[in-house]
């Protein structure tokens, strides 16, 4: 297939999956690869676009996942392509720190731009969210001259030793890899769904503050960190009125309040970043997954002052902020900025949560449908109870997997079905994407 011609925009099966092709690539990974790095399909992708993934058998799967969030403004996106193949054809590498070159700059202009608040900002860049979320740290700790790190139940920022300690959930992701860094404390989040009912935002606030104060102290500590929409966690959206409370709290007390945006950041949940929704203006915003159409990169962007406080050659990587991504960030951006996909965000909300709601109506395993823009999800439970299911999560999204269907599970108790499609998937694959999945439940009574 010429390279040029766009991915078919539907759903097709020519093999059972896996097929051939993607079974004989599997022997070869088994072989070659460490087994640690684990796969949630056994099908290898050969191209993408639009809201399709197709196999290396030809298989056109309905992508639900954008790679974990990641190609939000679509897999080979145009201007993202034609950016990195120009930027290839220039340099592609000079490491920032010996010869800078202007992409750089220019992804730290438009981050100070769009990141929550109008305040004078600096930004710093990395290759990786949990590369971003220790620098964010190290950068609250040299400002405020504290070590402590807040952070809550069900929690995800990373696989590295800082943000192993930083994330919640022992198994997969810090069994058996410790000792982990030390100074790191959890407090209780909002969780809606399972909270009582008189837990509202702010009661849900003064529960995590009140362990804040009893095991910390302010005086202590450095940062609070948080994900404004848990992403790994379980897509838990907190009450409203918490992270506003939080971030008063922060400010009051001489703490440093951190968005972690890496799955929520770039129009993925309606709004550019999920902070807008409340007004939170955090003081640093970490930034990774979505910002550049699939080459890696993440950021660190905040208050000129706090990001100020390292000294010179005290921030920095050898592939931080490297060009390609560079060039592939402003492409993303111009994309989302340009092709309207904040709003396209809200209206795949609005098909998604319909659609899930009439599911949930019919099904008392359907615990909760929630989430905000292209971030939906689905807790599975025991019928009419909040007893998680994780075994149900699992076999919805095998046989969905066997349909064609490209879903995630999540969530501490591993209970719960997520949705990330990237915004350039049409309405059509979208509602054929749930249809497979409603089927796939259905398939289990
Ligand atoms: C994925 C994720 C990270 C880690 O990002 P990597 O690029 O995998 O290191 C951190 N925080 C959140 C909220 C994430 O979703």
């Amino acid at each position: 297939m010429p390279e040029s011609t766009p991915v078919a925009q539907e759903r097709r099966l020519v093999t059972e999956l896996p097929g051939p092709r993607s079974a004989e690539l599997m022997q070869r990974k088994h072989s070659a690869v460490a087994p640690g790095v684990g796969t949630t399909m056994p099908v290898f992708a050969a191209r993408a676009g639009g809201g399709i993934v197709v196999d290396v058998d030809g298989n056109h799967l309905i992508d639900l996942g954008s790679g974990i969030a990641v190609t939000t403004v679509g897999n080979s996106a145009p201007r993202v392509v034609e950016a990195v193949r120009e930027q290839a054809g220039a340099f592609t590498h000079t490491c920032f720190m010996v010869t800078p070159y202007e992409g750089y700059v220019a992804v730290a202009e438009a981050l100070n731009r769009l990141t929550p608040g109008d305040h004078e900002k600096r930004t710093a860049l990395f290759n990786s969210g949990a590369e971003a979320v220790e620098n964010a740290v190290k950068i609250a700790r040299s400002y405020t001259r504290k070590q402590a790190v807040v952070v809550f139940d069900h929690a995800y920022h990373g696989r590295t030793n800082l943000t192993m300690a930083m994330t919640a959930k022992n198994m997969p992701y810090k069994h058996g890899f410790g000792p982990f860094a030390g100074e790191v404390y959890r407090a209780p989040l909002s969780y809606p769904f399972r909270d009582d009912k008189s837990v509202d935002g702010q009661a849900a606030a003064r529960r995590a503050l009140d362990v804040v104060d009893k095991q910390v102290g302010a005086e202590s500590l450095a940062a609070l960190v948080i994900e404004p929409i848990q992403g790994e966690g379980g897509f838990i959206e907190p009450a409203p009125g918490f992270l506003p409370a939080l971030a008063e709290w922060c400010r009051a007390n001489g703490v440093v309040f951190v968005a972690d945006e890496v799955q929520t950041g770039f129009a993925r949940t309606g709004d550019l970043f999920a902070c807008d929704r409340e007004g939170v203006v955090p003081d640093l915003t970490v930034t990774a997954k979505g910002i550049a159409g699939g080459l890696p990169l993440s950021a660190v962007t905040g208050r000129a002052g706090i990001m100020s406080a390292p000294h010179v050659g005290g921030l920095g990587g050898t592939y931080g902020g490297n060009p390609l991504a560079c060039a592939a960030a402003l492409a993303a951006i111009e994309t989302i900025e340009s092709d309207g996909l904040v709003a396209r965000a809200r209206g795949i909300e609005r098909l998604m949560l319909d659609r899930l709601r009439r599911i949930q109506a019919d099904d008392d395993r359907v615990g909760d449908v929630r989430g905000r823009g292209a971030m939906i999800a689905v807790e599975l439970v025991r019928p009419r109870s909040t007893e998680p299911d994780p075994a149900l999560a699992r076999e919805v999204a095998t046989a969905a997997h066997q349909q064609g269907v490209i879903t995630l599970t999540c969530g501490t108790y591993g209970n719960v079905l997520r949705f990330l499609p990237p915004l350039t998937i049409s309405d059509a694959l979208l509602a054929e994407g749930l249809d497979v999945v409603a089927a796939a439940l259905g398939s289990t009574r």
